[in-house]
Protein backbone atom coordinates (compact mmCIF):
# COMPACT_ATOMS: atom_id res chain seq x y z
CA UNK A 1 0.00 0.00 0.00
CA UNK A 2 1.25 3.32 -0.66
CA UNK A 3 0.89 6.58 1.14
CA UNK A 4 0.03 9.91 0.57
CA UNK A 5 -1.04 12.90 2.28
CA UNK A 6 -2.57 16.40 1.53
CA UNK A 7 -4.49 18.86 3.51
CA UNK A 8 -7.75 18.42 1.42
CA UNK A 9 -8.61 15.35 -1.05
CA UNK A 10 -11.24 16.13 -3.62
CA UNK A 11 -13.09 12.87 -4.82
CA UNK A 12 -14.36 13.54 -8.63
CA UNK A 13 -13.84 16.12 -11.15
CA UNK A 14 -17.31 17.45 -12.85
CA UNK A 15 -19.00 20.20 -12.01
CA UNK A 16 -18.68 19.95 -8.52
CA UNK A 17 -14.92 18.37 -7.95
CA UNK A 18 -13.93 20.66 -10.77
CA UNK A 19 -15.22 23.45 -9.00
CA UNK A 20 -14.14 23.19 -5.52
CA UNK A 21 -10.48 22.48 -7.00
CA UNK A 22 -10.52 25.66 -8.45
CA UNK A 23 -11.97 27.75 -5.60
CA UNK A 24 -9.53 25.97 -3.36
CA UNK A 25 -6.61 26.29 -5.23
CA UNK A 26 -5.29 29.88 -4.12
CA UNK A 27 -4.53 28.14 -0.86
CA UNK A 28 -1.40 25.90 -2.48
CA UNK A 29 0.41 29.24 -2.49
CA UNK A 30 0.41 29.26 1.07
CA UNK A 31 1.50 25.56 1.66
CA UNK A 32 -1.75 23.86 1.31
CA UNK A 33 -1.42 20.28 0.15
CA UNK A 34 -4.60 19.43 -2.27
CA UNK A 35 -4.83 16.31 -4.70
CA UNK A 36 -8.49 15.33 -6.93
CA UNK A 37 -8.58 11.89 -6.73
CA UNK A 38 -10.35 11.03 -10.33
CA UNK A 39 -11.65 7.17 -11.36
CA UNK A 40 -12.02 8.33 -14.91
CA UNK A 41 -8.80 9.25 -17.77
CA UNK A 42 -7.43 12.54 -19.57
CA UNK A 43 -8.61 12.27 -22.36
CA UNK A 44 -6.64 13.34 -25.36
CA UNK A 45 -7.85 15.85 -27.57
CA UNK A 46 -7.26 13.27 -30.39
CA UNK A 47 -9.41 10.44 -28.40
CA UNK A 48 -12.29 12.82 -29.44
CA UNK A 49 -13.24 10.98 -32.44
CA UNK A 50 -17.38 11.78 -32.76
CA UNK A 51 -18.15 8.17 -32.93
CA UNK A 52 -21.13 7.28 -31.81
CA UNK A 53 -20.27 3.71 -29.88
CA UNK A 54 -16.99 3.92 -29.49
CA UNK A 55 -17.43 7.48 -27.58
CA UNK A 56 -20.03 5.82 -25.46
CA UNK A 57 -17.98 3.40 -24.05
CA UNK A 58 -15.22 5.69 -23.50
CA UNK A 59 -16.62 8.15 -21.96
CA UNK A 60 -19.88 7.19 -19.41
CA UNK A 61 -20.26 4.70 -16.87
CA UNK A 62 -21.97 1.57 -18.85
CA UNK A 63 -21.58 3.09 -22.09
CA UNK A 64 -24.40 5.68 -21.36
CA UNK A 65 -27.15 3.01 -20.57
CA UNK A 66 -26.48 2.48 -16.53
CA UNK A 67 -29.64 0.80 -15.51
CA UNK A 68 -32.02 0.68 -12.51
CA UNK A 69 -32.85 -1.82 -10.50
CA UNK A 70 -36.00 -2.75 -12.20
CA UNK A 71 -34.38 -2.07 -15.66
CA UNK A 72 -37.42 0.45 -16.55
CA UNK A 73 -34.77 3.96 -17.23
CA UNK A 74 -31.29 4.09 -18.39
CA UNK A 75 -28.53 6.79 -16.68
CA UNK A 76 -26.36 8.67 -18.48
CA UNK A 77 -23.01 10.04 -16.54
CA UNK A 78 -19.53 10.23 -17.73
CA UNK A 79 -16.23 8.93 -15.76
CA UNK A 80 -13.38 11.16 -17.03
CA UNK A 81 -10.84 14.13 -16.23
CA UNK A 82 -13.79 16.78 -15.87
CA UNK A 83 -16.48 14.23 -15.04
CA UNK A 84 -20.12 14.31 -16.90
CA UNK A 85 -19.10 18.34 -18.29
CA UNK A 86 -16.77 16.18 -20.65
CA UNK A 87 -20.42 15.18 -22.35
CA UNK A 88 -22.54 17.85 -21.26
CA UNK A 89 -24.24 19.71 -23.82
CA UNK A 90 -23.55 23.21 -22.37
CA UNK A 91 -26.84 24.90 -21.79
CA UNK A 92 -26.30 26.86 -18.63
CA UNK A 93 -29.09 27.84 -17.03
CA UNK A 94 -29.66 29.75 -13.33
CA UNK A 95 -32.00 27.83 -11.13
CA UNK A 96 -35.42 29.91 -10.63
CA UNK A 97 -36.36 31.29 -7.55
CA UNK A 98 -39.24 29.74 -6.92
CA UNK A 99 -37.62 26.63 -7.15
CA UNK A 100 -35.27 27.64 -4.55
CA UNK A 101 -38.45 28.58 -2.43
CA UNK A 102 -39.99 25.11 -3.09
CA UNK A 103 -36.64 23.20 -1.84
CA UNK A 104 -36.97 25.31 1.52
CA UNK A 105 -33.80 24.53 2.81
CA UNK A 106 -33.01 26.78 5.89
CA UNK A 107 -30.00 29.44 5.30
CA UNK A 108 -30.05 28.45 1.59
CA UNK A 109 -31.30 31.38 0.10
CA UNK A 110 -32.01 31.88 -4.18
CA UNK A 111 -29.75 35.35 -3.81
CA UNK A 112 -26.76 33.59 -3.10
CA UNK A 113 -26.78 30.59 -5.38
CA UNK A 114 -27.47 33.54 -8.17
CA UNK A 115 -24.88 35.75 -6.95
CA UNK A 116 -22.15 32.42 -7.25
CA UNK A 117 -23.81 31.12 -10.32
CA UNK A 118 -22.98 34.33 -12.13
CA UNK A 119 -19.58 33.65 -11.54
CA UNK A 120 -19.62 30.28 -13.59
CA UNK A 121 -21.81 31.89 -16.29
CA UNK A 122 -19.18 34.38 -17.15
CA UNK A 123 -15.93 31.52 -16.10
CA UNK A 124 -17.62 29.43 -18.79
CA UNK A 125 -17.94 32.11 -21.68
CA UNK A 126 -21.85 31.74 -21.73
CA UNK A 127 -23.59 33.48 -23.88
CA UNK A 128 -26.50 33.38 -26.58
CA UNK A 129 -25.78 32.02 -29.35
CA UNK A 130 -26.23 34.02 -33.19
CA UNK A 131 -28.67 33.43 -35.30
CA UNK A 132 -26.80 32.00 -38.08
CA UNK A 133 -25.75 29.34 -35.64
CA UNK A 134 -28.90 27.85 -35.20
CA UNK A 135 -30.31 24.90 -37.21
CA UNK A 136 -34.05 24.10 -38.70
CA UNK A 137 -34.39 21.68 -35.93
CA UNK A 138 -33.85 24.49 -33.00
CA UNK A 139 -35.97 27.52 -35.38
CA UNK A 140 -38.66 24.58 -36.14
CA UNK A 141 -39.36 24.64 -32.15
CA UNK A 142 -39.17 28.22 -31.47
CA UNK A 143 -41.69 29.74 -34.46
CA UNK A 144 -44.34 26.85 -33.11
CA UNK A 145 -44.25 27.16 -29.56
CA UNK A 146 -44.94 31.12 -30.60
CA UNK A 147 -47.38 30.16 -32.94
CA UNK A 148 -49.17 28.13 -30.04
CA UNK A 149 -48.61 30.89 -27.53
CA UNK A 150 -46.08 28.49 -25.20
CA UNK A 151 -43.49 30.67 -23.38
CA UNK A 152 -39.86 29.68 -25.03
CA UNK A 153 -36.56 31.11 -24.57
CA UNK A 154 -33.39 30.61 -26.15
CA UNK A 155 -30.66 28.63 -23.95
CA UNK A 156 -27.57 31.10 -23.05
CA UNK A 157 -24.99 28.12 -24.03
CA UNK A 158 -20.77 27.60 -22.84
CA UNK A 159 -18.99 27.38 -26.26
CA UNK A 160 -16.10 29.46 -27.41
CA UNK A 161 -15.31 29.29 -31.18
CA UNK A 162 -18.21 26.30 -31.50
CA UNK A 163 -18.01 24.67 -35.00
CA UNK A 164 -21.77 23.28 -34.62
CA UNK A 165 -20.66 20.00 -35.14
CA UNK A 166 -22.80 18.87 -32.69
CA UNK A 167 -21.08 16.18 -31.30
CA UNK A 168 -21.63 17.39 -27.70
CA UNK A 169 -22.49 14.66 -26.09
CA UNK A 170 -19.57 12.58 -27.38
CA UNK A 171 -16.91 14.82 -26.02
CA UNK A 172 -16.22 18.09 -28.50
CA UNK A 173 -13.68 17.24 -30.99
CA UNK A 174 -13.33 20.99 -31.79
CA UNK A 175 -12.34 21.74 -27.83
CA UNK A 176 -15.34 24.35 -28.07
CA UNK A 177 -17.06 23.33 -25.40
CA UNK A 178 -16.37 24.67 -21.57
CA UNK A 179 -16.56 22.19 -19.08
CA UNK A 180 -14.68 21.62 -15.81
CA UNK A 181 -11.90 19.57 -18.04
CA UNK A 182 -11.38 22.95 -19.87
CA UNK A 183 -11.87 25.80 -17.46
CA UNK A 184 -11.73 25.33 -13.82
CA UNK A 185 -9.12 21.88 -13.53
CA UNK A 186 -6.53 23.51 -15.45
CA UNK A 187 -6.69 26.20 -13.31
CA UNK A 188 -6.45 24.80 -10.75
CA UNK A 189 -3.47 22.84 -11.52
CA UNK A 190 -1.84 25.81 -12.50
CA UNK A 191 -1.87 27.04 -8.95
CA UNK A 192 -0.44 23.41 -7.38
CA UNK A 193 -3.81 21.23 -7.21
CA UNK A 194 -2.70 17.66 -8.20
CA UNK A 195 -4.92 15.80 -10.52
CA UNK A 196 -4.40 12.21 -10.32
CA UNK A 197 -6.62 10.23 -12.88
CA UNK A 198 -7.57 6.51 -13.32
CA UNK A 199 -7.70 6.57 -9.56
CA UNK A 200 -10.75 5.20 -7.58
CA UNK A 201 -11.45 5.62 -4.00
CA UNK A 202 -12.82 2.55 -2.56
CA UNK A 203 -13.91 3.99 0.58
CA UNK A 204 -13.03 6.45 3.03
CA UNK A 205 -12.12 6.06 7.03
CA UNK A 206 -11.02 7.99 9.61
CA UNK A 207 -9.77 10.35 7.35
CA UNK A 208 -8.06 8.28 4.55
CA UNK A 209 -9.18 7.04 1.10
CA UNK A 210 -8.19 4.30 -0.19
CA UNK A 211 -8.02 4.06 -3.34
CA UNK A 212 -6.52 2.11 -6.71
CA UNK A 213 -4.66 3.57 -9.46
CA UNK A 214 -4.58 1.41 -12.81
CA UNK A 215 -4.10 1.91 -16.56
CA UNK A 216 -6.67 1.68 -18.57
CA UNK A 217 -5.14 2.02 -21.84
CA UNK A 218 -6.99 5.33 -22.94
CA UNK A 219 -5.72 9.09 -22.94
CA UNK A 220 -2.90 10.55 -20.78
CA UNK A 221 -1.47 8.14 -17.72
CA UNK A 222 -2.00 8.73 -14.02
CA UNK A 223 0.27 10.53 -12.76
CA UNK A 224 0.85 7.73 -9.81
CA UNK A 225 1.74 4.79 -10.83
CA UNK A 226 -0.60 1.87 -11.07
CA UNK A 227 -1.04 0.59 -7.21
CA UNK A 228 -3.30 0.88 -4.24
CA UNK A 229 -2.91 3.83 -2.09
CA UNK A 230 -3.87 4.85 1.17
CA UNK A 231 -4.23 8.67 1.04
CA UNK A 232 -4.68 10.76 4.50
CA UNK A 233 -6.62 14.03 4.64
CA UNK A 234 -7.43 16.58 7.01
CA UNK A 235 -10.52 17.17 4.98
CA UNK A 236 -11.92 15.05 2.20
CA UNK A 237 -15.05 16.29 -0.44
CA UNK A 238 -16.59 13.94 -2.13
CA UNK A 239 -17.83 14.58 -5.79
CA UNK A 240 -18.07 11.52 -7.47
CA UNK A 241 -21.73 12.27 -8.69
CA UNK A 242 -25.09 11.69 -7.51
CA UNK A 243 -25.05 7.87 -7.92
CA UNK A 244 -21.53 7.49 -6.53
CA UNK A 245 -20.81 9.46 -3.81
CA UNK A 246 -23.70 7.81 -1.73
CA UNK A 247 -22.66 4.80 -3.31
CA UNK A 248 -18.73 5.91 -1.52
CA UNK A 249 -20.11 6.55 1.57
CA UNK A 250 -21.87 3.43 2.09
CA UNK A 251 -18.91 1.71 1.48
CA UNK A 252 -16.94 3.97 3.90
CA UNK A 253 -17.17 3.52 7.15
CA UNK A 254 -18.08 6.66 8.86
CA UNK A 255 -18.45 7.06 12.39
CA UNK A 256 -22.10 8.13 12.55
CA UNK A 257 -25.37 6.85 10.76
CA UNK A 258 -26.97 8.60 8.02
CA UNK A 259 -30.50 7.62 7.77
CA UNK A 260 -31.38 9.46 4.68
CA UNK A 261 -27.97 8.37 2.77
CA UNK A 262 -29.06 7.57 -0.84
CA UNK A 263 -33.20 8.68 -0.67
CA UNK A 264 -34.43 11.27 -1.95
CA UNK A 265 -32.90 10.74 -5.58
CA UNK A 266 -34.29 12.51 -8.31
CA UNK A 267 -33.65 12.42 -12.42
CA UNK A 268 -36.07 14.35 -14.31
CA UNK A 269 -37.05 11.01 -16.36
CA UNK A 270 -36.83 11.85 -19.73
CA UNK A 271 -37.64 11.05 -22.88
CA UNK A 272 -37.09 11.76 -26.86
CA UNK A 273 -39.74 12.61 -28.98
CA UNK A 274 -38.83 12.33 -33.11
CA UNK A 275 -41.09 13.65 -36.02
CA UNK A 276 -40.75 13.46 -39.47
CA UNK A 277 -41.16 16.06 -42.27
CA UNK A 278 -41.71 15.49 -45.86
CA UNK A 279 -38.38 17.33 -46.85
CA UNK A 280 -34.79 17.16 -45.41
CA UNK A 281 -34.29 20.06 -42.61
CA UNK A 282 -30.66 20.99 -41.32
CA UNK A 283 -30.94 19.28 -38.08
CA UNK A 284 -26.97 18.05 -37.27
CA UNK A 285 -24.95 20.98 -37.99
CA UNK A 286 -25.00 23.74 -35.37
CA UNK A 287 -25.45 23.33 -31.49
CA UNK A 288 -28.28 20.74 -31.05
CA UNK A 289 -29.88 22.28 -27.95
CA UNK A 290 -30.66 26.18 -28.54
CA UNK A 291 -34.51 26.19 -27.05
CA UNK A 292 -36.13 25.05 -24.39
CA UNK A 293 -40.42 25.82 -23.42
CA UNK A 294 -41.13 25.75 -19.37
CA UNK A 295 -44.74 26.63 -20.00
CA UNK A 296 -45.37 23.55 -18.41
CA UNK A 297 -43.46 23.36 -15.33
CA UNK A 298 -46.19 24.53 -12.65
CA UNK A 299 -49.28 23.02 -14.70
CA UNK A 300 -47.73 19.78 -15.82
CA UNK A 301 -44.55 19.13 -14.25
CA UNK A 302 -42.35 18.88 -17.42
CA UNK A 303 -39.41 20.87 -19.23
CA UNK A 304 -39.46 21.09 -22.97
CA UNK A 305 -35.81 21.22 -24.76
CA UNK A 306 -34.96 21.06 -28.53
CA UNK A 307 -32.68 18.39 -28.88
CA UNK A 308 -30.92 16.69 -31.78
CA UNK A 309 -29.73 12.56 -31.16
CA UNK A 310 -27.24 10.62 -32.94
CA UNK A 311 -28.46 7.48 -35.17
CA UNK A 312 -27.91 4.88 -32.29
CA UNK A 313 -29.38 6.87 -29.40
CA UNK A 314 -32.33 7.57 -32.01
CA UNK A 315 -33.33 4.13 -32.82
CA UNK A 316 -32.84 2.84 -29.28
CA UNK A 317 -35.65 5.84 -28.06
CA UNK A 318 -38.40 4.74 -30.83
CA UNK A 319 -41.37 2.80 -29.48
CA UNK A 320 -41.35 -0.12 -31.41
CA UNK A 321 -39.72 -2.21 -34.62
CA UNK A 322 -39.97 -3.23 -38.09
CA UNK A 323 -40.73 -1.53 -41.52
CA UNK A 324 -42.08 1.89 -40.02
CA UNK A 325 -38.70 1.97 -37.59
CA UNK A 326 -36.33 1.90 -39.83
CA UNK A 327 -38.50 3.89 -42.26
CA UNK A 328 -38.06 6.64 -40.09
CA UNK A 329 -34.15 5.76 -38.87
CA UNK A 330 -33.37 5.89 -42.51
CA UNK A 331 -34.25 9.48 -43.03
CA UNK A 332 -32.76 10.94 -40.03
CA UNK A 333 -32.21 13.89 -42.32
CA UNK A 334 -35.92 14.82 -41.86
CA UNK A 335 -35.83 13.91 -38.40
CA UNK A 336 -37.27 17.00 -35.95
CA UNK A 337 -36.40 15.77 -32.57
CA UNK A 338 -37.71 17.40 -28.96
CA UNK A 339 -36.46 16.57 -25.38
CA UNK A 340 -39.14 15.93 -22.56
CA UNK A 341 -38.18 16.28 -18.87
CA UNK A 342 -40.37 15.10 -16.24
CA UNK A 343 -40.17 17.20 -12.42
CA UNK A 344 -40.00 14.27 -10.33
CA UNK A 345 -40.75 14.60 -6.28
CA UNK A 346 -38.08 13.61 -3.96
CA UNK A 347 -39.39 10.02 -2.14
CA UNK A 348 -37.33 8.65 0.34
CA UNK A 349 -38.06 5.11 -1.19
CA UNK A 350 -36.03 6.65 -4.80
CA UNK A 351 -32.70 5.39 -3.69
CA UNK A 352 -29.46 4.85 -4.49
CA UNK A 353 -27.56 1.78 -2.51
CA UNK A 354 -24.98 -0.76 -3.15
CA UNK A 355 -24.84 -4.28 -4.12
CA UNK A 356 -22.62 -6.44 -2.41
CA UNK A 357 -19.02 -5.58 -4.35
CA UNK A 358 -20.33 -2.19 -3.15
CA UNK A 359 -21.11 -1.10 -6.64
CA UNK A 360 -24.28 1.34 -6.82
CA UNK A 361 -27.55 0.23 -7.45
CA UNK A 362 -30.38 2.37 -7.75
CA UNK A 363 -34.00 1.61 -6.88
CA UNK A 364 -36.26 4.22 -9.13
CA UNK A 365 -40.13 3.92 -9.23
CA UNK A 366 -41.62 5.82 -12.16
CA UNK A 367 -44.58 6.72 -9.79
CA UNK A 368 -48.34 7.15 -11.84
CA UNK A 369 -47.62 11.18 -11.55
CA UNK A 370 -44.51 11.17 -13.10
CA UNK A 371 -45.93 9.03 -16.18
CA UNK A 372 -48.65 11.49 -16.50
CA UNK A 373 -46.70 14.46 -17.07
CA UNK A 374 -44.28 11.99 -19.99
CA UNK A 375 -48.16 10.90 -21.27
CA UNK A 376 -49.22 15.01 -21.27
CA UNK A 377 -46.34 15.58 -23.20
CA UNK A 378 -46.57 13.65 -25.89
CA UNK A 379 -49.54 15.52 -27.19
CA UNK A 380 -48.46 18.90 -26.53
CA UNK A 381 -44.95 17.63 -28.48
CA UNK A 382 -47.36 16.54 -31.44
CA UNK A 383 -49.44 19.41 -31.29
CA UNK A 384 -45.83 21.79 -31.41
CA UNK A 385 -44.58 19.28 -34.14
CA UNK A 386 -47.73 19.58 -36.56
CA UNK A 387 -47.63 23.25 -35.91
CA UNK A 388 -43.54 23.08 -37.17
CA UNK A 389 -44.91 21.85 -40.17
CA UNK A 390 -44.26 17.91 -39.67
CA UNK A 391 -45.79 15.06 -41.62
CA UNK A 392 -45.90 12.56 -39.20
CA UNK A 393 -45.49 11.91 -35.89
CA UNK A 394 -43.71 9.25 -33.73
CA UNK A 395 -45.98 9.13 -30.13
CA UNK A 396 -44.39 6.46 -27.99
CA UNK A 397 -48.16 6.21 -26.41
CA UNK A 398 -49.75 6.25 -29.75
CA UNK A 399 -52.16 3.80 -31.04
CA UNK A 400 -49.82 3.44 -34.04
CA UNK A 401 -46.34 3.72 -34.97
CA UNK A 402 -46.90 7.25 -36.29
CA UNK A 403 -49.83 10.03 -36.13
CA UNK A 404 -49.97 11.64 -39.72
CA UNK A 405 -50.64 15.39 -39.94
CA UNK A 406 -54.66 14.81 -41.41
CA UNK A 407 -55.06 12.90 -37.92
CA UNK A 408 -54.34 15.81 -35.92
CA UNK A 409 -57.63 16.76 -34.70
CA UNK A 410 -57.53 13.05 -33.09
CA UNK A 411 -54.83 13.35 -30.85
CA UNK A 412 -56.70 12.49 -28.28
CA UNK A 413 -58.38 9.49 -29.39
CA UNK A 414 -54.94 8.02 -30.98
CA UNK A 415 -52.14 8.85 -28.23
CA UNK A 416 -53.45 7.06 -24.64
CA UNK A 417 -52.44 7.09 -21.46
CA UNK A 418 -52.59 3.05 -21.40
CA UNK A 419 -50.64 2.94 -24.55
CA UNK A 420 -47.75 4.97 -22.43
CA UNK A 421 -46.32 1.25 -20.73
CA UNK A 422 -42.88 1.37 -18.84
CA UNK A 423 -40.50 -0.80 -20.36
CA UNK A 424 -42.13 -0.17 -24.04
CA UNK A 425 -40.96 4.00 -23.82
CA UNK A 426 -37.60 4.13 -24.11
CA UNK A 427 -37.00 6.19 -20.18
CA UNK A 428 -33.07 7.81 -19.73
CA UNK A 429 -31.57 10.91 -18.42
CA UNK A 430 -29.25 12.84 -17.99
CA UNK A 431 -29.78 14.47 -14.82
CA UNK A 432 -28.90 12.86 -11.60
CA UNK A 433 -29.60 14.62 -8.36
CA UNK A 434 -29.84 13.87 -4.24
CA UNK A 435 -29.17 11.09 -2.01
CA UNK A 436 -26.73 13.30 0.12
CA UNK A 437 -29.54 16.18 0.46
CA UNK A 438 -28.59 19.21 2.35
CA UNK A 439 -30.75 19.96 5.03
CA UNK A 440 -31.92 20.73 8.76
CA UNK A 441 -33.17 17.12 10.01
CA UNK A 442 -30.90 14.04 10.51
CA UNK A 443 -33.73 11.82 9.15
CA UNK A 444 -34.19 13.26 5.88
CA UNK A 445 -30.63 14.72 5.58
CA UNK A 446 -27.02 13.78 4.55
CA UNK A 447 -25.44 17.24 4.82
CA UNK A 448 -25.58 20.88 6.31
CA UNK A 449 -26.49 23.48 4.19
CA UNK A 450 -22.91 23.75 3.26
CA UNK A 451 -22.68 20.13 2.38
CA UNK A 452 -20.88 19.14 5.57
CA UNK A 453 -21.94 15.83 6.36
CA UNK A 454 -23.75 15.74 9.36
CA UNK A 455 -21.68 14.38 12.36
CA UNK A 456 -18.52 14.32 9.91
CA UNK A 457 -16.85 17.90 10.50
CA UNK A 458 -14.05 16.75 8.24
CA UNK A 459 -16.10 15.44 5.29
CA UNK A 460 -18.19 17.49 2.71
CA UNK A 461 -20.42 16.52 -0.45
CA UNK A 462 -20.18 19.09 -3.57
CA UNK A 463 -21.78 17.43 -6.42
CA UNK A 464 -25.45 17.05 -7.46
CA UNK A 465 -26.44 14.51 -4.65
CA UNK A 466 -26.83 17.71 -2.56
CA UNK A 467 -29.89 18.82 -4.57
CA UNK A 468 -32.88 18.63 -1.53
CA UNK A 469 -35.62 17.99 -4.97
CA UNK A 470 -35.00 18.07 -8.04
CA UNK A 471 -33.56 21.18 -10.14
CA UNK A 472 -36.65 21.79 -12.63
CA UNK A 473 -33.92 22.96 -15.36
CA UNK A 474 -30.44 21.63 -16.16
CA UNK A 475 -28.33 21.65 -13.20
CA UNK A 476 -25.02 22.23 -13.72
CA UNK A 477 -24.98 25.48 -12.67
CA UNK A 478 -26.29 25.15 -9.65
CA UNK A 479 -24.25 22.11 -8.86
CA UNK A 480 -20.76 24.69 -9.68
CA UNK A 481 -22.66 27.42 -7.43
CA UNK A 482 -23.06 24.69 -4.43
CA UNK A 483 -19.57 23.36 -4.92
CA UNK A 484 -18.89 26.88 -4.29
CA UNK A 485 -20.73 27.38 -1.07
CA UNK A 486 -19.08 24.24 0.03
CA UNK A 487 -15.13 25.33 -0.64
CA UNK A 488 -16.29 28.82 1.08
CA UNK A 489 -16.99 26.71 3.87
CA UNK A 490 -13.94 24.11 3.63
CA UNK A 491 -11.48 26.43 3.65
CA UNK A 492 -12.59 28.67 6.98
CA UNK A 493 -12.36 24.93 8.59
CA UNK A 494 -9.46 24.59 7.33
CA UNK A 495 -8.01 27.56 9.13
CA UNK A 496 -9.73 26.89 12.08
CA UNK A 497 -7.76 23.45 12.26
C1 LIG B 1 -25.12 13.73 -21.98
C2 LIG B 1 -25.30 14.75 -20.90
C3 LIG B 1 -25.71 16.04 -21.25
C4 LIG B 1 -25.89 16.99 -20.25
N1 LIG B 1 -26.18 18.28 -20.62
C5 LIG B 1 -26.30 19.23 -19.66
C6 LIG B 1 -26.50 20.58 -20.01
O1 LIG B 1 -26.55 20.93 -21.19
N2 LIG B 1 -26.66 21.49 -19.01
C7 LIG B 1 -26.61 21.13 -17.69
O2 LIG B 1 -26.81 21.99 -16.83
N3 LIG B 1 -26.38 19.85 -17.33
C8 LIG B 1 -26.20 18.90 -18.28
N4 LIG B 1 -25.92 17.61 -17.93
C9 LIG B 1 -25.85 17.27 -16.49
C10 LIG B 1 -24.49 17.68 -15.88
O3 LIG B 1 -23.44 17.32 -16.73
C11 LIG B 1 -24.36 16.97 -14.55
O4 LIG B 1 -25.49 17.26 -13.76
C12 LIG B 1 -23.12 17.40 -13.78
O5 LIG B 1 -21.94 17.25 -14.53
C13 LIG B 1 -23.02 16.56 -12.51
O6 LIG B 1 -21.95 17.05 -11.75
P1 LIG B 1 -21.37 16.17 -10.56
O7 LIG B 1 -20.19 16.87 -10.03
O8 LIG B 1 -22.48 15.82 -9.65
O9 LIG B 1 -20.93 14.78 -11.24
P2 LIG B 1 -20.05 14.46 -12.52
O10 LIG B 1 -19.87 15.68 -13.36
O11 LIG B 1 -20.66 13.28 -13.16
O12 LIG B 1 -18.62 14.09 -11.92
C14 LIG B 1 -18.41 13.01 -11.05
C15 LIG B 1 -16.98 12.51 -11.26
O13 LIG B 1 -16.64 11.67 -10.17
C16 LIG B 1 -15.89 10.56 -10.65
N5 LIG B 1 -16.03 9.45 -9.70
C17 LIG B 1 -17.12 8.71 -9.45
N6 LIG B 1 -16.86 7.80 -8.49
C18 LIG B 1 -15.58 7.98 -8.13
C19 LIG B 1 -14.72 7.32 -7.19
N7 LIG B 1 -15.17 6.33 -6.42
N8 LIG B 1 -13.42 7.74 -7.11
C20 LIG B 1 -12.95 8.76 -7.89
N9 LIG B 1 -13.74 9.40 -8.79
C21 LIG B 1 -15.03 9.02 -8.90
C22 LIG B 1 -16.52 10.26 -12.00
O14 LIG B 1 -15.62 9.52 -12.82
C23 LIG B 1 -16.82 11.65 -12.52
O15 LIG B 1 -15.74 12.14 -13.29
C24 LIG B 1 -25.70 16.65 -18.90
C25 LIG B 1 -25.29 15.36 -18.56
C26 LIG B 1 -25.05 14.42 -19.55
C27 LIG B 1 -24.59 13.05 -19.17
S1 LIG C 1 -21.65 21.80 -31.48
FE1 LIG C 1 -20.02 23.15 -30.78
S2 LIG C 1 -19.74 22.59 -28.61
FE2 LIG C 1 -20.93 20.93 -29.56
S3 LIG C 1 -19.39 19.44 -30.21
FE3 LIG C 1 -19.70 20.80 -31.97
S4 LIG C 1 -18.16 22.41 -31.76
FE4 LIG C 1 -18.31 21.35 -29.79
Amino acid sequence: MIEKEFDIVIIGSGAGGGAVAKELSPLCKEGVKIAVLEWGPKFKETDFTGQELEMANKLYFDGGGFLTRDKSMTFAFAKAYGGSTVVYTGTSLTIPRETVSRWGVPGLEWEDIKRRSQKYLQENNVHLLEEDHLNDNNKLFYRACRNLNYKVEQFPINVRDCQGSGMCNLGCPNAAKQGTHRVQLPAAEKNGVIVVTNCKVNRIQDRVCYATVSNPGVGYPSVWEPGEYRVKAKMVVAAAGAVNTPALLFRSHLPTRLPALGRYFTCHPAFILVAQHSKPITNYWGHPKSYYCDHFVESKKFLLETCMYFPFTTAKNLAGFGQEHSRMVSRMDTLQMILVLALDPALPENRVTIDREGNPVVEYRLTEPVLDSLFESIKVCARIFFAAGAERVHAPAGKKFFVESSEQDNLDELIVREELKVGKVSITTAHLMGGCRMGEDLATSVTDVWGQVHGVPWLFVADASLFPQCAEINPYITIMALADRVAERVKSRLASL
